[in-house]
């Protein structure tokens, strides 16, 4: 059998986290199988359609370097849709139903109130055929719905789940076809899977309710049933379902707050699944050796940014190469960055870079002016004619040498503090309390910037 699995994300809006876990999981489990992992695009939903977000799930997945094969979009298979729905009403596993939205609701509320599941309560389906057939004639606004079998064990082996088994008593008489003539999720993705000959679908756990709904659907088609693997849901910290209000789920925004594609990706391999090793750190192409849904856990998994944070300020510190980095950190300098410098400045800061962005913030003072205030210089420790005395006694060795064993001979001669003092040349030079090794930071200023920033400091204490 060859493998063949997609995603079918919807374009709603944001390209969602969640599609590139899909995607990735879609992906990996494919080329470990010589197989093909293809993308079609859900767009029956006009009300939720967003225009110019397929693209954006596109750019997205290759931001991310998850290689697919775009297929099509549902819109442009709307005649499948009518042809399919129309083969299961002349074989009586569908029906036209005329309620209206009114009616519907007004069922609903009665069986709330009666502490029933609310469900529709079949009236059209004992419409005598001249009836449909008129009210069909006339125009009538109608939906086609799906006849659940009354009580039926719908079972099936899932991939990450083990038997599922749901009894169709539980399943309402699913809508297959809207009134405005478009398909429903549930008969579209039936009859796409089928056409793009998908062998698994790996996609979320929301979507386990709905299977028995599709393998009758399959049944009643005919057709090959593909393995299913229903997948955890990402979670927020607090173990909600990952959503927008507590943290960030669209794919674009972690490119532009400087992540690694290759940090995410890393970190999405990781939700729900576990390496055989142990091993936090891998390639994609270890991902795609090594990944079975045997080693996949049922509970939802956590997206943790402050997680993602670790694994990202690695990669850059460990994984990525020095012209790798230099490369991703491009479109994050400042416009005014010395580009020659960054390969000076970079062994100063690569240890503290977190996302990409931080190059900005954590380099500024090298081709910034600096505003350092008495206070600043002074530190916890010293008054401000001790910080100026560190400083004059800075300048004067400074002139001489920027050797940093010449500088703390002077200060031992002295008998002075040296985190005092170092505070204060610190903050004299950089203009912060806290920044990369003070005398290799020197060394890239060089001596005339350096010197004139110490000077600059003298005069203000
Ligand atoms: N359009 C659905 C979604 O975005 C696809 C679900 C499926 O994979 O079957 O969640």
């Amino acid at each position: 059998m060859t493998v063949r699995t997609r995603i079918a994300p919807s374009p709603t809006g944001i390209a969602h986290i969640g599609t590139a876990y899909m995607a990735l999981f879609n992906y990996a489990f494919a080329r470990q199988n010589d197989g093909e992992f293809l993308v079609r695009i859900e767009d029956t939903d006009r009300a939720r359609f967003v225009e110019g977000a397929e693209q954006v799930i596109y750019d997205s997945l290759d931001w991310l370097e998850i290689p697919y094969t775009k297929t099509f979009r549902q819109s442009e298979h709307l005649e499948d849709y009518s042809a399919a729905v129309q083969t299961l009403i002349q074989k009586g596993h569908a029906y036209y139903c005329f309620c209206t939205p009114e009616r519907l609701e007004t069922m609903r509320k009665e069986q709330q109130a009666r502490k029933e599941i609310p469900r529709y309560d079949r009236l059209c389906t004992h419409l005598p055929k001249e009836e449909v057939q008129k009210r069909l004639d006339s125009g009538e606004r109608h939906v086609i719905r799906m006849k659940m079998p009354d009580n039926e064990m719908i079972s099936w082996d899932d991939l990450v789940r083990g038997t599922i088994s749901i009894n169709t008593k539980e399943l309402d008489d699913q809508v297959l076809m809207k009134s405005d003539g478009f398909p429903t999720y549930h008969l579209a993705v039936v009859v796409d899977d089928n056409r793009m000959q998908i062998s698994h679908v790996i996609r979320g756990e929301e979507w386990i309710s709905s299977t028995p709904k599709h393998i009758l659907l399959y049944r009643y088609f005919g057709w090959q049933l593909p393995v299913f693997a229903h997948m955890p849901l990402l979670r927020n910290v607090d173990k909600t379902k990952m959503s927008k209000r507590k943290n960030d789920v669209s794919i674009p925004s972690y490119k532009e707050k400087g992540y690694l594609p290759q940090a995410l990706r890393n970190y999405l391999c990781l939700m729900g699944w576990s390496h055989p090793d142990e091993k936090d750190i891998f390639a994609l192409q270890e991902f795609i050796k090594v990944f079975s849904f045997s080693r996949m856990q049922t509970t939802g998994p956590i997206f943790d940014v402050k997680k993602l944070d670790w694994m990202n300020g690695k990669y850059i510190r460990e994984v990525l190469k020095t012209d790798e980095v230099e490369t991703a950190l491009f479109p994050f300098l400042p416009d005014d960055f010395p580009q020659d410098l960054l390969p000076k400045i970079l062994p100063l800061v690569r240890e503290r870079l977190v996302t990409l962005h931080d190059i900005g913030p954590l380099t500024e003072f090298f081709y910034h002016d600096i505003h350092p205030t008495v206070e600043e210089l002074m530190g916890k420790k010293s008054s401000m004619s001790e910080a100026k005395k560190y400083l004059e006694a800075a300048l004067s060795t400074l002139e001489k040498s920027f050797e940093e064993t010449e500088m703390l001979a002077m200060v031992d001669s002295k008998g002075w503090n040296r985190g005092a003092f170092f505070t204060t040349l610190r903050v004299a030079v950089t203009g912060r309390t806290v920044s990369p090794p003070l005398f290799d930071t020197i060394r890239v200023l060089g001596k005339q910037l350096t010197l004139s920033r110490v000077k600059a400091a003298i005069t203000l204490c």
